[in-house]
């Protein structure tokens, strides 16, 4: 279940729970997990707490809410190199490795999931994140700022495409 702005949406997913995106996954080290955690909405967040998980969250604005880090920017939720969220995790989450900027450019990051997608995937996940509210990119590139360095080298671990905005 994934609720995006309040709705329910069992839809989307660019990366399934199949053996093969998991496996992949696990041997990339979960390396999408260890650069701050998750940001999410307010419904998002309530999802997780009402399926019983504790809430890692902070508010960083009315309906943005992010993974408190460590010094190690691992997400709080990763538990012996698994998800414990799966299910209900954000759709940022859901969507990696298409991300946006705080800009509101999207880029499709070259990691090893990347090559299981198919252009219909990366399209309909491109429109779902397009519905957020501008707001989760603000507050999320506010709270990332001082971080910009150290998630930069991360997620340059990984050649990314630009694949909307200028
Ligand atoms: S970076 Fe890509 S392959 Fe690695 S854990 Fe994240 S989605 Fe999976
Ligand atoms: S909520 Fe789950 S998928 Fe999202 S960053 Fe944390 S461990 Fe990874």
């Amino acid at each position: 279940m994934l609720m995006v702005n309040g709705e329910r949406d069992d839809s989307i997913d660019v990366h399934d729970s199949s053996n093969d995106a998991l496996n992949i996954c696990k041997s990339c080290g979960s390396h999408c997990c260890k650069f701050g955690g998750a940001v999410a909405t307010r419904s998002e967040v309530s999802a997780i707490i009402e399926m019983g998980y504790p809430n890692h969250f902070t508010a960083v604005s009315e309906d943005v809410f992010i993974t408190d880090w460590g010094d190690d920017m691992t997400c709080p939720y990763l538990s012996d190199g698994k998800c414990e969220i799966y299910e209900v995790r954000p759709l940022r989450c859901r969507a990696f490795p298409i991300f946006q900027t705080g800009s509101g450019q999207v880029f499709l990051s070259q990691c090893p999931i990347a090559s299981l997608l198919s252009e219909e995937e990366i399209h309909n996940m491109v429109e779902k994140l397009a519905e957020c509210p501008s707001e989760i990119l603000e507050g999320a590139a506010s709270y990332m700022g001082p971080y910009a360095k150290k998630l930069e080298r991360k997620i340059s671990r990984f050649d990314r495409t630009r694949i909307e905005g200028k």
